[in-house]
């Protein structure tokens, strides 16, 4: 098995193995649930940008949904996996996972860590998904370069913690994705993300992201969607809404959030004085 020709094949330029044990578990029933002899953990990262295009969605959102190109990776790799290692268990996570992703692909020295807790890449800066694959397997096994196994963090010049919205209290990309009503402060902290979904103003100011490549997986590329307006969302299917990052809190949360950014243009449009416009 080349584990490396495989990560080459699929434009996946980041990837590292680790012992277990020096992760942070952060969701133990996760893990009891999965692969409670984990003895490692296969870290990897997906870089998806494709440039800073005007747009009114986060930068990750333009795609397709990155759960769909995680899924179908997998498939690849768990077949190379169970193949190579026919007496062994291999459990694969993207977001939702047992361990601490940031930590662990920090340990594995993938990237720095950012003080807007994010991994950042030399290459690819934070544009990135990160990836792992627990197993029953000794890390060695698996045939990568040894981890770093030491945390660096980044350049701490405040520059994400102006940026930000919320001054890193809350986060106003979760503020645009909770389901039901805003308040009024909720709101306001919604606006100033610019968009409709998500936020990437800490990303965007970062200077170690100023000369992010752009991905080579072509995934990333398909089908993208810069700008999402009322009545393109309505025209969709449910099979196309469905395969949107922005699908997963459903219809109704785009939908409120589209309402209150034209709500909100109608407030501060300039009023027409009828008399003024009167010609004599
Ligand atoms: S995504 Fe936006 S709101 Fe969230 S931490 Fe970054 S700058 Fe702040
Ligand atoms: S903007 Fe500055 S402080 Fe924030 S993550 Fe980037 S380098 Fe670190």
């Amino acid at each position: 098995m080349d584990l490396q020709a495989f990560f080459k094949n699929e434009g996946i330029p980041l990837y590292t193995a680790l012992p277990f044990e020096v992760c942070k578990v952060i969701n133990p029933r996760l893990l009891e649930r999965t692969l409670p002899d984990a003895r490692s953990v296969l870290l990897f990262i997906l870089p998806y940008y494709t440039g800073r295009d005007e747009g009114n969605l986060s930068l990750y959102a333009r795609s397709k949904d990155y759960h769909l190109y995680a899924k179908e990776l997998w498939g690849k790799l768990s077949a190379l996996l169970s193949e190579a290692f026919p007496e062994h268990h291999f459990c694969s996570f993207v977001d939702h996972s047992p361990i601490n992703e940031v930590h662990a692909c920090g340990l594995g020295g993938l990237g720095v860590i950012g003080d807007n807790g994010l991994l950042i890449t030399k290459d690819y800066g934070s544009f990135i998904f990160l990836g792992e694959v627990l197993s029953d397997l000794e890390y060695t096994a698996f045939g990568l370069p040894e981890p770093a196994l030491h945390i660096e963090g980044c350049l701490h010049c405040g520059k994400c913690r102006q940026a930000c919205p919320c001054h890193f209290e809350d986060c106003a990309s979760g503020i645009s994705q909770k389901k039901g009503t805003l308040t009024p402060e909720e709101q306001e902290l919604f606006f100033k993300t610019d968009l409709i979904w998500g936020c990437d103003h800490c990303q965007l100011v970062c200077p170690l992201n100023k000369n992010a490549q752009k991905t080579a997986i072509p995934f990333f590329y398909e089908e993208r969607i810069n700008t999402l307006t009322a009545e393109g969302l309505d025209a969709m299917s449910k099979e196309e809404f469905e395969k949107r990052a922005f699908a997963w809190r459903g219809r109704a949360v785009p939908q409120r959030n589209l309402a209150l950014w034209a709500e909100r243009a109608e407030r501060n449009a300039p009023t027409i004085n009828p008399e003024k416009e009167t010609t004599s």
